[in-house]
């Protein structure tokens, strides 16, 4: 069978927090924080959002997290990273090309 659906994920905000210390190498001001976008696509046109998640990497050890095992300073910062991290519109391509044949369709009955 052809996958027809499928999910893929795209990197929203990426930031290096002040202040936050790597737990695996006491590293300071080291760790990278991003929020990354996950849609549902349907031929390859993304087609509906499916939510966001955080990882953070750390540029000193490489050490990295994903959101379920950060420690409690970096969930925080993620937190805080992903409130100003909107989802962008081309993650709705499909929903929003399909409203727009439907308007475009009621439309020309009366025009
Ligand atoms: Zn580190």
């Amino acid at each position: 069978m052809m996958n027809l659906f499928g999910k893929k994920s795209s990197e929203l905000k990426k930031e290096t927090p002040k202040g936050i210390v790597c737990p695996n190498c006491h590293a300071e001001n080291t760790t990278n924080i991003s929020v990354t976008g996950v849609y549902k696509h349907l031929f390859h046109i993304p087609f509906i959002s499916g939510g966001k998640y955080g990882t953070s990497a750390c540029t000193n050890c490489n050490h990295t997290f994903k959101f379920p095992t950060m420690p409690m300073s970096i969930k925080l910062a993620y937190y805080e990273l992903k409130e100003t991290t909107k989802t962008p519109i081309w993650f709705y391509s499909g929903l929003i090309s399909i409203k727009i044949l439907v308007l475009v369709k009621i439309f020309s009955r009366y025009f």
